[in-house]
C-alpha cells in the first residue's frame, strides 16, 4: 500500500512542529483489546513506509493474554503494522505523543487475511461495487466512571439518576476536558448525558463513513479512558460493569447513501409511515436473519451476555420496531427539517467489548445479504410493544427469537452462518472463533466476581 505523499508530509511536519517524541501504531485484536507499538519521531518516515513488525501470534492472543495454539498464527511469522496517515492524531491527554491506526500488512505489502481493518474495508467496498452504497455509521457508547480501591474493587463515582443534572455537575470537569480532547482530535460530539446506571455516561460522536466510524470508536475508547485516568478515575467499557446496574451498550447507527460523495440517503422514503425505504427494510431483514450469529461479533465477550437481557433496553429478541428500545433494530424517528438525512437504523445488540472493525463489517455484511436477497422483515417481526410482553407462543409463531444467552451459543451460531463466515474469510473466522472460545473456557473455570472484575478495565 503506498501512502499519499502530501498526507505523509503533513504527518511528519505536524510531528516535528508539535515536538512529538513517540507515535503509537495502534490496532484492535480478535479479543477486542486495543494494542500497539510506538516508534520514535526520528524513524517515523521509515516506519510509515515499512511499518512496525508484529508477530502473527498476536491475532491468536485472547483478552486474558493467553496465547492460543492456532496453526500458522504462532511463533513463526511477522506482519507489519502500517499506519493510515489519515488517522494521525496528536494526543491531547498524553505528553508529546501521537497515534495512528494501522492495517496489518504482509511483508510484501498486501492486506493480511487476519487484519480486521482490512476486513471492514473489503465489506465497505463490496457495498459500493455491488449496490453503489456508501455506508455511514456512528457508534453510541455508554461507559461507567469508577474509582479503584486498594483491594482492586471498583466503586461507581456517583449514584446520580438517569439524565440527572446532579450527574452533569459532579462530572463537569472531567466531561469538559473530554469535550476538549475530542475537539482537538476532530471528533464532533453530538450529545452527552449521565445515563441510568451509577457512574454511567453516554456521549455520542457524529456519523462518518464506515471505516472512519470504526476508527473513531478506537480513538473514543482511548480518549475516554485516558482523560478519566488523568482525573484519577477508571472508565469502564465493560458491557456489564456492575451486576446490579444498567449495562453499557454501544448501539450502532447506520444509513446507506448513494455514490462516493454520499449525496442521497437511500434509507429515506417519505411515503413509508416511518420514512424508511425498501433498502432500509432489506437491511433490517438481513441483520435480523443473521443476528443470532452476528452477536458473536457485536457482543463478543463473556460479560456481554450479562447485559443482553430482556427489559434492560439492550435488546434481547430478533425483532425491529419504530423507536422501540427493546427491539434489536430500532427505526429511529427522523429529526424535524432533516427528515431525509436523519433516518437511520439503530442496532442495539452491540457493546464496547467488540472490535469495531469486525462488528461493523459483520453488520454491513448481514445488511447487504438482506439487500441481495430482498429480505423484507415484514409485519411479523415488527414489534410496537416490549417484545418480552408478547406471549412466548406468539413470539415463536411470528419467528421472533431470543438472542443467545451466552458467548458459547453465539459462537455456535457463527460457526453455522455461511454468509458471515464467508465475509470474514476462512482464516480470520477460524482464528477469531478460537480466541473467543478460549475466553469462554477461561472464565467458565473462574468465579463471577473474577469475571466482572477482569472485564471492568479491559476495553
Ligand atoms: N444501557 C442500555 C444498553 O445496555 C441502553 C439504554 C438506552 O437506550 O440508551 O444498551
Ligand atoms: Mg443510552
Amino acid at each position: 500500500m503506498s501512502l499519499p505523499v502530501d498526507i505523509k508530509n503533513d504527518v511528519l511536519r505536524l510531528t516535528k512542529e508539535g515536538g512529538i517524541k513517540q507515535i503509537r501504531f495502534l490496532y484492535c485484536d480478535n479479543g477486542g483489546i486495543i494494542r500497539g507499538k510506538s516508534c520514535g519521531w526520528q524513524s517515523l518516515s521509515d516506519r510509515m513506509h515499512g511499518g512496525i513488525g508484529l508477530t502473527v501470534a498476536m491475532q491468536a492472543m485472547n483478552a486474558l493474554d493467553e496465547l492460543q495454539m492456532i496453526e500458522g498464527v504462532g511463533a513463526v511469522g511477522e506482519v507489519r503494522l502500517t499506519p493510515d496517515p489519515r488517522t494521525f492524531k496528536i494526543l491531547p491527554y498524553s505528553p508529546r505523543a501521537a497515534q495512528m491506526l494501522c492495517d496489518m500488512l504482509t511483508l510484501d505489502g498486501m492486506p493480511w487475511e487476519l487484519c480486521p481493518r482490512s476486513f471492514l474495508r473489503r465489506i465497505v467496498e463490496q457495498g459500493r461495487s455491488e449496490f453503489g452504497l456508501t455506508i455511514l455509521a456512528a457508534f453510541e457508547p455508554e461507559w461507567s466512571l469508577a474509582r479503584r480501591g486498594l483491594d482492586g474493587s471498583y466503586t461507581a463515582i456517583d449514584d446520580s439518576l438517569c439524565f440527572s443534572t446532579i450527574g452533569m455537575t459532579t462530572q463537569a470537569a472531567m466531561i469538559d476536558e473530554l469535550l476538549g480532547a475530542f475537539e482537538a482530535q476532530n471528533l464532533k460530539v453530538e450529545l452527552y448525558h449521565p445515563e441510568l446506571g451509577h457512574g454511567q455516561q453516554e456521549l455520542s460522536i457524529s456519523p462518518a463513513r464506515a471505516l472512519e466510524a470504526a476508527d473513531n470508536q478506537i480513538i473514543y475508547r482511548e480518549t475516554v479512558r485516558a482523560v478519566a485516568w488523568n482525573h484519577g478515575l477508571f472508565a469502564s467499557f465493560a458491557p456489564k460493569p456492575f451486576i446490579n446496574q444498567a449495562g453499557n451498550g454501544n448501539h450502532v447507527h447506520l444509513s446507506a447513501w448513494t455514490g462516493d460523495q454520499g449525496d442521497q440517503n437511500l434509507f429515506y422514503d417519505p411515503s413509508d409511515p416511518y420514512s424508511l425505504s425498501q433498502t432500509g427494510y432489506y437491511f433490517i431483514g438481513g441483520i435480523l436473519e443473521h443476528l443470532a450469529a452476528l452477536v458473536a461479533l457485536t457482543c463478543p465477550s463473556v460479560n456481554s451476555y450479562r447485559r443482553l437481557q430482556p427489559k434492560t433496553w439492550s435488546s434481547a429478541y430478533t425483532c425491529y420496531g419504530p423507536d422501540n428500545r427493546e427491539a434489536a433494530v430500532r427505526i429511529a424517528s427522523t429529526l424535524k427539517g432533516k427528515e431525509s438525512s436523519s433516518i437511520n437504523l439503530e442496532i442495539k445488540a452491540s457493546d464496547n467489548s467488540n472490535n469495531p472493525y469486525l462488528a461493523l463489517g459483520g453488520i454491513i455484511a448481514a445488511g447487504l445479504d438482506g439487500v441481495r436477497r430482498k429480505l423484507h422483515p415484514g409485519e411479523k417481526l415488527k414489534v410496537i410493544v416490549d417484545p418480552a410482553t408478547i406471549p412466548e407462543e406468539e413470539r415463536l409463531e411470528r419467528g421472533i427469537k431470543a438472542l443467545p444467552s451466552s458467548l458459547g451459543q453465539a459462537l455456535d451460531n457463527l460457526e453455522k452462518d455461511e454468509i458471515l463466515l464467508d465475509a470474514l474469510g476462512g482464516k480470520l473466522a477460524k482464528t477469531y472463533i478460537a480466541v473467543r472460545r478460549s475466553e469462554e473456557k477461561s472464565y467458565a473455570a473462574r468465579t463471577t466476581d473474577y469475571e466482572l472484575n477482569s472485564h471492568f478495565y479491559k476495553y
